[in-house]
């Protein structure tokens, strides 16, 4: 733990190196969340027996500090969106998201989740779950490996690395929104698209200035 979190600028006297470590509360505190992410359980589709496979013991998410996959999104860092997104699927998926308590990372596992993948364009499928949600990493290949997917947990622990307590969203006084639930009718309606036409219409409707 002190080669982690020793800050190789301070000097500690020889005496002491052993036991005391100098850091920076960002470091700390980074360190602590980057150390215990804690996975959603839910999977899709293919890609799912993928991160399956990266749980168990051959790849072993527990070096990671993230083999306890929790089944309530209220116990949950990490939402890893492993398979196809279909407009079926998508008000369950936004609604689990709104539940996962802040702070709160999203993975898109694989070329479905990311974009489409061999479904884009698909009467049923979401061209990429980012349509809806905030990703923080995308895992790219049809499926991913389990070294990819592990590639990509390590990037989510580098992107933690870089954040500071100072400018983190959960930590602003502004309240963060929930993500309006999609409708799923004929097709799928996003609430928000709702809110940008009529904002665009309001937009059209102002007088024209001749300054
Ligand atoms: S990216 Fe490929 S493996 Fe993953 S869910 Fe889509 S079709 Fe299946």
């Amino acid at each position: 733990m002190s080669d982690e979190l020793n800050n190789p600028d301070i000097p500690i006297p020889e005496v002491l190196a052993g036991s005391i470590a100098i850091t920076t509360l960002d470091k700390i505190y980074n360190w602590g969340r980057r150390s215990s992410i804690w996975p959603m359980m839910f999977g899709l589709a293919c890609c799912a027996i993928e991160m399956i496979c990266t749980a168990a013991s051959r790849y072993d998410l527990s070096r990671f500090g993230m083999e306890v996959m929790r089944a309530s999104p209220r116990q949950a860092d990490l939402m890893i969106v492993s398979g196809t997104v279909t407009k079926k699927m998508i008000p369950q998926i936004v609604r689990l998201y709104n539940q996962m308590p802040e702070p709160k990372y999203v993975m898109a596992m694989g070329a479905c989740a990311s974009g489409g993948g061999p479904f884009k364009e698909g009467y049923n499928v979401v061209a990429g779950v980012d349509k809806f949600i905030p990703v923080d990493v995308y895992v790219p290949g049809c499926p991913p490996t389990p070294q990819a997917l592990l590639h990509g947990l390590i990037a989510m622990q580098k992107m933690i690395d870089n954040q500071s307590i100072l400018d983190v969203k959960w930590y602003k006084r502004e309240a963060t929104e929930a993500i309006p639930i999609p409708i799923l009718g004929p097709d799928l309606i996003d609430p928000r698209d709702y809110v940008r036409s009529a904002a665009a219409e309001e937009k059209a409707a102002e007088p024209i200035s001749t300054d």
